[in-house]
């Protein structure tokens, strides 16, 4: 594996295997790797001639009360998990090769990144724009693989990748989640025993959520009223941000359930924000 701290010198890397005729997938992940991202390194190893996987814990997709200070951090632990695994590229920059004095480009995708979590995170996805923009020209990938995890980050992604005429697809994998159902994420760090327990209802307000519209319960209203009890009912769940039936293009609330739509939630236990979704296709 090939470690590459430099964007001019990884661009070069990737030119040179792409003129070789070699397809390039791509993993951009914020490191403190979890199963969820290998899946996502898994996937590209298989349909790629290539892996590149880069960390970058990116400073303009938070808010300036949000956890940068504190997101987890384990680049030896992540580097041997990407070892393991038999990546070829790690792209490691640091924020003054991404950001350097001057920068002063943005990427923001309207109207979708106001949405769900956008109405809580105001200029979250323009970070996340901004970075993916700017490292999707610098691997110039043939896929680049993101997880529904973060389903609202992979419409906005596929949005950018359109509009901007970009010459990657989009591959976006599933959630991988721990034995009781809770979605894997690297601030389930942060959780207490006591809030870990706690957070098992996001899963549990998704699945019951599911099955109620499976079985026929067709009111949007209803649907989210359900949902909002059994989040309710978590004595740790601070907020609820918002939870609810959602197209999965648009992300706005449906008025009806028909064909396939997102159930997503968005809470915080304590300090600690969580979010989920599940696809339905009734
Ligand atoms: P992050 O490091 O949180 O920025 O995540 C990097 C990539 O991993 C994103 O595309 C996420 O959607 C994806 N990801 C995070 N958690 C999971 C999970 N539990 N299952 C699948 N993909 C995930």
């Amino acid at each position: 594996m090939e470690l590459i701290r430099i964007p001019r010198i990884i661009q070069d890397t990737c030119k040179k295997h792409l003129q070789k005729g070699r397809s390039i997938g791509f993993v951009p992940t914020m490191g403190a790797l979890h199963e969820g991202h290998l899946s996502l390194i898994k996937r590209s190893k298989m349909e790629n001639d290539v892996t590149a996987v880069s960390i970058f814990v990116n400073p303009t997709q938070f808010g300036p009360a949000e956890d940068l200070d504190r997101y987890p951090r384990d680049i030896e632990g992540d580097s041997k998990k990407i070892r393991e695994l038999e990546a070829d590229v790690l792209f490691l920059p640091d924020d003054r090769m991404m950001y350097p004095t001057g920068f002063s480009t943005f990427v923001d995708v309207e109207k979708i990144s106001g949405k769900l979590c956008g109405e809580f995170r105001p200029d979250h996805f323009k970070g996340v724009s901004t970075v993916v923009s700017k490292l999707l020209n610098i691997v110039r990938p043939t896929r680049a693989y993101f997880g529904q995890k973060d389903f609202q980050q992979s419409v906005v992604i596929k949005r950018l990748v359109k509009d901007l005429n970009f010459d990657t697809e989009v591959v976006v994998c599933p959630t991988i989640r721990e034995h009781d159902g809770l979605a894997m994420s690297s601030r389930n760090a942060y959780l207490n025993p006591e809030q870990r327990h706690a957070a098992t209802a996001l899963f549990r307000c998704l699945t019951e959520a599911s099955q109620a519209i499976l079985s026929g319960k067709h009111s949007p209203a209803k649907v989210r009223e359900m949902m909002h009890a059994v989040l309710s009912g978590e004595p740790l769940i601070t907020a609820i941000e918002y939870a609810g039936v959602y197209d999965p293009e648009t992300l706005d609330a449906v008025a009806e359930i028909k064909g396939e739509v997102l159930l997503a939630v968005a809470v915080r236990l304590g300090n600690t924000r969580l979010i989920d979704n599940m696809l339905v296709n009734t």
